[in-house]
């Protein structure tokens, strides 16, 4: 079953959101989810909801955008903080402190933190994505929240994994308790790689292992391959030990459905991005 459901709202323009609609049925107070491009004051090739302020579109229009994704939420604007995503693997631990970094300017932004983690119920992590793997942590029992932005150099750098030991490690979460939601990104079906991202993918995943389970690399033509950035995350998230019951992963493809997605590989690289987020709605 599709984890990412579209939400109902009553708001009369409600922009377009996803929700981990089991996550929060069964964690009261707690709000997660994706946003889509849809229903949005973004003009252009950011039509409409783009939520991040690094893609060169007006500044007022993303600021409404993330104003919007927020009511309808339900999260208190002033909450919401997010890192500057330079494609790397630093996982920071986000402090009451961080409230609205980044939300309001870029240079106010968590310098190179591609994954956040806090069990500060007063902030709402947010990251951004178009394409790349949004990775959406929780342990219910700590209350430890947490999200990843796995490209495929995140990926390979085992971006997940060291999610989940921080979570571990600082906020002293049981692995059994921890839940990961793999979003909306590009699929295996619109995602062909060369040799050199292959490589890097080899050097961090077991493909004899990995041929128990779904497939993560299938050969297009010469030097090349669909690689399935999700199910390869998936799977690394896996033997990091968290319970395969507890992974939950999309069908949606944002290379396919552009009409709902930002793409930035269908689109060429200029397009708008959505967001991840994961919090509380009372701090
Ligand atoms: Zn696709």
């Amino acid at each position: 079953m599709e984890p990412f459901v579209r939400r109902q709202g009553k708001l009369p323009d409600e922009p377009g959101v996803l929700e981990l609609a089991g996550w929060m049925a069964d964690t009261p107070g707690l709000a997660a989810g994706f946003t889509t491009r849809l229903g949005g004051v973004s003009q252009g090739c950011f039509d409409s909801l783009n939520c991040a302020l690094h893609v060169r579109d007006a500044e007022k229009d993303v600021i409404a955008n993330r104003r919007r994704v927020a009511l309808a939420a339900g999260i208190p604007f002033e909450n919401w903080v997010c890192g500057e995503q330079v494609h790397g693997n630093r996982v920071h631990a986000v402090t009451e402190e961080d409230r609205g970094r980044g939300w309001f300017d870029r240079a106010s932004a968590i310098q190179d933190a591609d994954a956040l983690v806090t069990d500060a119920e007063g902030v709402m992590l947010a990251s951004f994505y178009a394409d790349c793997v949004p990775l959406i942590f929780l342990d219910p029992v700590k209350r430890v929240v947490a999200l990843a932005h796995a490209g495929w150099k995140g990926t390979v750098t085992r971006i997940g994994p060291e999610t989940v030991h921080m979570m571990q490690k600082r906020y002293h979460s049981s692995i059994e308790h921890i839940r990961a939601a793999i979003g909306p990104s590009i699929g295996p079906c619109c995602y062909e790689v060369d040799n050199r991202v292959l490589e890097q993918v080899r050097a961090v995943w077991n493909e004899e292992e990995g041929k128990a389970e779904r497939p993560v690399i299938q050969s297009s033509r010469p030097g090349h391959a669909w690689l399935d950035l999700r199910e390869l995350n998936r799977q690394l998230l896996k033997q990091a030990g968290i319970l395969p019951t507890n992974i939950e992963c999309t069908n949606l493809c944002t290379g396919c459905e552009t009409g709902m997605f930002f793409s930035h590989r269908k689109e060429g690289g200029a397009t708008g991005r959505m967001m991840s987020f994961i919090g509380w709605k009372k701090g």
